[in-house]
This record gives structure tokens, sequence and C-alpha cells, in this order.
């Protein structure tokens, strides 16, 4: 092996740009011009001494910010007894975690996946195994949402309901079709008797933060039970806390069979987590689903000191305080700037829509002002802050916007 790459000495940003052109695939075109070294709280600063206060949080990941000691000690103190075992073997911290998970929600069990999309993956196959061993091997099709998003591999593709994902890809596997949300006589029309379940994010956080309503939610409920099919909530990037509730279906009074999990649970760490009631979650058998990393000892510390956190500091409450006080802050907002045509969204997972077209402008102008938000095309503003966030960083955030909208606004 050749070690040909300086990787003891630290890079400038020019270096690091030039390195990821040569070497790195192209999935991500051209990034914004940064790269971060070191995050304290909510603030990131990068590797020429600039400072960025970070209203995305790696997509709904930090949600206990950068360097929680809670959340750095916890892995550190991992890391020195055992990163990795095989799940041929009993794991504690795995067990722990489980079980914490399975106290605080609706689920009964759990399996622990390495990514959003795997645990999406795991949903799908248990839905279709559970009516399989129920002798119904015709009930295999999920109806999904369109705009919604399940992630990249190809069965979580084939859920996504939007094609501009899934056209490259084709032949995805087949068994998957997407009515719109909040859409309730396309949904009824939609199923059939191969029908195994409805899946759905409570809020649809890629396309840009839309929210179901309170009344489809207990509908779909009731569909699901009426035609004896199973219920799948994506809580990869709504769960965790970030609306104000652990979970985004406690908002609504209804539960789902299954729910995912993935992005905050770790707090950066990567795991992702399928959970179900014990009715579905007992069809999966020994040899019938796995994963070499999946829960694995690190992964799952991390993921205790998150719940852990959460519990301790309040964040929950927190998120749900200051998501009500940012959107106030928007909503006089909206008053200045005719710009602003929508506020959406539930607790810390908040969509702007603009009437301007001008949302990669506004980002970008954010973020000349030391502050990290997301766009979705070209009308909406995406913020997703650690759930750590304080009226202050709220203050500064609403200043930085109000800035960048009246400089935009006068071009
Ligand atoms: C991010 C996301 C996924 C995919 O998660 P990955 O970890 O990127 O595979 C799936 N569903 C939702 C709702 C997401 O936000």
């Amino acid at each position: 092996m050749n070690i040909s790459a300086d990787i003891s000495r630290n890079l400038n940003l020019n270096e690091i740009i030039e390195l990821d052109r040569k070497y790195y695939m192209k999935t991500f075109g051209e990034r914004t011009p940064v790269c971060f070294s070191y995050g304290k709280g909510i603030n990131l600063w990068d590797t020429e001494g600039r400072k960025f206060c970070d209203f995305l949080s790696g997509i709904a990941v930090n949600a206990l910010g950068h360097s929680h000691p809670k959340l750095i000690n916890a892995v550190k103190e991992q890391a020195e007894k055992i990163i990795h075992c095989s799940n041929l073997y009993y794991i504690e911290p795995q067990a722990k975690l489980a079980a914490l998970l399975v106290e605080n929600s609706c689920a009964d069990r759990v399996f622990f996946a390495n990514s959003g999309a795997e645990a999406n993956e795991g949903a799908i196959k248990l839905a279709r195994i559970y009516f399989r061993k129920k002798g119904m091997p015709e009930k295999y099709e999920i109806i999904t949402m369109k705009n919604s998003f399940h992630g990249r591999t190809l069965a979580t593709l084939a859920a996504t309901g939007q094609e501009v994902y899934q056209k490259p890809f084709f032949p995805l596997p087949p068994g998957f079709r997407s009515v719109p949300l909040n859409d309730m006589d396309a949904l009824k029309n939609a199923i059939s008797e191969q029908t195994c379940a409805v899946m759905l994010e409570p809020i649809q956080g890629e396309s840009g933060v839309h929210v179901a309503d309170d009344s489809y939610i207990k509908a779909v409920r009731k569909l699901c039970d009426d035609n004896g099919i199973l219920l799948i909530f994506d809580e990869i990037q709504c769960g965790m806390g970030r609306t104000g509730r652990l979970f985004a279906y406690e908002h609504y009074g209804v539960e789902p069979d299954i729910f995912t999990l993935a992005k905050a649970l770790g707090g950066g760490v990567p795991i992702g987590a399928l959970c179900a009631k014990e009715f579905v979650a007992q069809a999966f058998g020994k040899g019938e689903h796995g994963s070499t990393f999946g829960g694995n000892p690190l992964a799952c510390a991390a993921g205790l000191a998150v719940l852990e956190a959460l519990s301790e500091e309040n964040l929950i409450e927190n998120a749900q305080r200051q998501g009500r006080y940012f959107t106030e802050k928007l909503m006089e907002l909206a008053e200045k700037h005719s710009s602003i045509s929508e506020i959406r969204g539930k607790g810390l997972m908040i969509g702007v829509e603009l009437n301007n077209c001008k949302a990669v402008a506004v980002k970008d102008s954010c973020f000349n002002s030391g502050y990290l938000i997301g766009s979705v095309g070209n009308n909406v503003l995406r913020f997703l802050p650690p759930l750590i966030v304080t009226k202050d960083d709220i203050d500064g955030m609403v200043n930085a916007l109000d800035k960048a909208l009246s400089q935009i606004e006068k071009e």
C-alpha cells in the first residue's frame, strides 16, 4: 500500500476541494465551499477559522449540537471498551437502547440498522413477510405519498414518490405506488387486494416540510384498520424530539404499527432503528433479517447518550418552546417581507416558502453572514436547528434572514 495523500498534515480548504474534485464521486456536485473542523454547541468553525451558527444540524442529525460532553464521553468510554462485535453475541448497549425505545414508544420490539434507508428497507421487508406468514403472499404492495423521501436503496427509492430520483435506476423493485399527501380519496382508490401497508412521513422533510393533516392521519389509521393493512411511519427526520414530542405520531393521537428512526438517534454516529408492535415484529424469524454493523456497541452507546440528554436537559420541551418562538418571529418577518408566502412545520422542523424563486440566494446570503440553513428547490428554506437552540440563537438567525431577504428583494 502506498500512502501518497498527506494524511498527517491539516489541509486548507483549497487543498481539500482539490482532492475531492479529483477523487470523490460527483454525487454532491459543487458543494458549499466550506469544511468544518470543529464544533461546540450550535456553533461550527471551519478550516479557515470562520465561525457559523448551525441551523441545519447535518440535516436533523446533530440534535444535541456539536461536541456535547455526554455524547463524547459515551462514545469515548465505549470505544475504550469494545467498538464492535458480531450480532452472533449479546450486546449490552443494544439491549439497553432497545428497551429505552420500547419503554418510550408504542413499539414492542426494535431492530437496529445503520441508516435511514436501511431502517425503511427493514420496514418494507417486515410488512411483506408479515402477510406472507399469514398465508397472504399476494399482499405485498405498499402505498406511499407523492413527494415523500424514504432513502436511496432500490426499494426505498421505489417507495420514494419522486420520479426525478427514481428514473435513472429503472427498473425498480415492484410493489409500490404513490398518492398525494392529505388526499383521502386518492388513498382509498389506491387500496386493493394487493395492498399490505401505507407508508408515510408525518411531516415530509426532504420535499420542503409538508405536514400531514391531523384529520388525514386519523382517517388513514382507520382506513388501515378497516382494511386489515399495516401503517408505517417514517420518523427518520421528524422523530427523536424534533417536533416537540419524542415521536411525531404523538401529535396525532394515533399509533403506527411500524415506525423507523435514524438521523438524530445517534446524535451523529450512524444508526437507524426499525420499531414495531409485537404482532408485526414476530413475523421476523431466525435468519430472516440481519446486519453486520447494525446495533453495534459504539452506535448504541451514542443512542443511549442522546436519549439520556434529551430527557435530562428537557430538550424535547425546548424544541417545542423554541419552535413556537421561532415561528412567531418568522411570522413577524413575513409581515415585513412580501416574499414569504408560507411558514410550515412543527417544533424545530420549519419550512419557509418564498414566492420569488430565490431560496438558494437567500440561503447563500445567510451563509455569508455565518448562518447555515437548507433550501429545497427554488422556493423553500429549511430550518432544522439542534434541539439545544436558544432564544438568542433564534434572534440572530432571524436578523440574518431579515438582512438576506431585504437584500434579495432589492435586486
Ligand atoms: C434522511 C431520510 C431518509 C434516508 O436516511 P439515510 O440515512 O440517508 O439513508 C429516509 N426517510 C426520511 C424521512 C429522511 O429524512
